[in-house]
């Protein structure tokens, strides 16, 4: 396909009306999960697809290499493969696994950076494959990439002409800052009294994919060709008058009060919307623009739907933990306790750690697991030193669904939780929690809570 029939499916993204009733300020927002790829991210991706090709950094035969978690690799990856450019993605290994099984679905190779270097050192290694051979690749390079911004001059265009003129206010979620800037410098540019905002997680730790807190998390100043580089936000945060932040909790809550309305959007989105909320008070009469940078469906791994009914909590690290447990010990079955305190709602259990204990099944340890009573014993002393209980088990399916077994049901207790996890080829797939109930297994809502919670 050629990049201007891609051009054609990229942008132009609806506005919605999300005014609450009575409202003193008009909230409008662009749904950009309507992109070719499913997020904002494919306006940044054409845009520098589209620059290396006009200054001969990316020409046949050269490979894209970009370091991403997610919407951004996957828009490359969409983009390169209708364009003829195959896509290398550096992700640290705890992005989200369905991103990680999109970007595969797309066609993209995906290379692992360091687990605890966080998206920085996903950086630092696609810096130094490139500066191996910058001959092989185009590196997009989007925390520097001023195409990223200008690729939000369209977007600013489409919210002028979208709301005749009238926007006010601009309220843009920061990861690489492409939209916040690049939107606000266009918005600047065609009305200068628009006033725009970026958005930050309120916590260093947070839960708000795509998002970066920037005085923790800013990307470093790099060298390239002995040209000193520095970041797009830092360079154009001047473009913007200030900053809100929101924590993950209230990101979620505006997830909620998203889909009170009908759209089904991301985490950022919900702090995006609950940041334009904040902003009526100080703009009565305004008309305040935001983006939906992606839609929920990028979430079903976090089960950000669960959080209101039954079923334990637990932050998304402990279940991340428990997915790598279980990936280690493919093909084998593994299993462990889960340990926690339960809460004022007995359907709301807390898990609060995971304890790995030997599966002594000798025989069939691809479809059986078997936990040694002294190993629970052990466990159980442990547990109620730390003021913990026993509140259910997890084991693994490798290469089976997450659903229990005749086997599974036939051993199952009462008022124990049964966390299922399914490993396909060695990578997690889903993780799913049962309870028995009238003699069946019913399926309970794992509740995916904030780092903090
Ligand atoms: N939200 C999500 C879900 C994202 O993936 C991104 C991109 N990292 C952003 C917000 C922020 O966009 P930008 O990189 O343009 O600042």
């Amino acid at each position: 396909m050629t990049l201007s029939e891609i051009a054609l499916r990229v942008g132009n993204t609806p506005l919605i009306d999300l005014t609450p009733p009575g409202s003193r300020a008009e909230i409008w927002a662009k749904v950009e999960s309507h992109n070719l790829s499913g997020s904002v991210k494919d306006r940044a991706a054409l845009g520098m697809i589209q620059k290396g090709l006009a200054d001969g950094s990316l020409a046949p035969g050269r490979r894209i290499i970009e370091a991403t978690s997610g919407n951004t690799g996957i828009g490359l990856a969409v983009i390169g493969r209708l364009a003829g450019y195959p896509v290398t993605i550096v992700a640290p290994p705890q992005a989200s696994v369905e991103r990680l099984d999109i970007l595969r679905s797309a066609g993209a190779e995906v290379i692992f950076s360091d687990q605890l270097a966080g998206s920085n050192g996903a950086l630092e290694k696609a810096l130094s494959i490139y500066k191996a051979d910058p001959e092989a690749w185009f590196w997009p390079n989007q925390y520097y990439n001023q195409a990223n911004c200008d690729a939000h001059s369209k977007t600013a265009d489409e919210i002028f002409a979208q709301t005749g003129g009238r926007v006010t206010h601009f309220v843009a979620a920061t990861g690489t800052g492409g939209t916040a800037i690049g939107a606000t410098r266009g918005l600047k540019r065609l009305k200068p009294s628009v006033a725009a905002y970026s958005v930050e997680p309120a916590e260093d730790f947070h839960g708000i994919e795509g998002t970066k807190h920037m005085a923790t998390e800013a990307v470093p100043e790099i060298k390239l060709d002995g040209r000193k580089m520095k970041g797009i936000f830092e360079t154009g945060k001047a473009a913007l008058d200030g900053t809100l932040f929101i924590s993950t909790d209230d990101a979620y809550k505006g997830v909620d009060l998203l889909a009170e309305r009908g759209v089904f959007a991301g985490i950022s989105s919900g702090a995006n919307y609950i940041a334009a909320l904040r902003m009526v008070d100080r703009s009565p009469g305004g008309v305040i623009v935001t983006v939906l940078p992606d839609g929920a469906d990028r979430y079903l791994y976090e089960k950000i739907w669960s959080r209101r009914f039954y079923g334990p909590a637990l932050t998304r690290a402990l279940f991340r933990e428990m997915g790598a447990y279980f990936e280690k010990c493919y093909p084998e079955e593994g299993c462990g306790l889960l340990l926690g305190v339960q809460t004022g709602r007995p359907d709301k259990p807390v898990i609060k750690k995971f304890a790995q204990v030997t599966n002594r099944n000798a025989d069939s340890r691809n479809d059986r697991y078997d936990i040694d009573p002294n190993d629970y014993r052990r466990v159980e002393a442990e547990a109620r030193n730390a003021g913990l209980k026993i509140l259910g088990i997890a084991h693994s399916h490798p290469d089976h669904p997450p659903r229990p077994s005749q086997t599974d049901l036939d051993a199952a207790w009462e008022d124990f939780s049964y966390f299922i996890f399914s490993i396909s080829g060695g990578g997690m797939v889903s993780g799913y929690s049962w309870r028995l109930e009238n003699g069946a297994f019913r399926e309970e809502l794992i509740d995916i809570v904030g780092e903090h919670g």
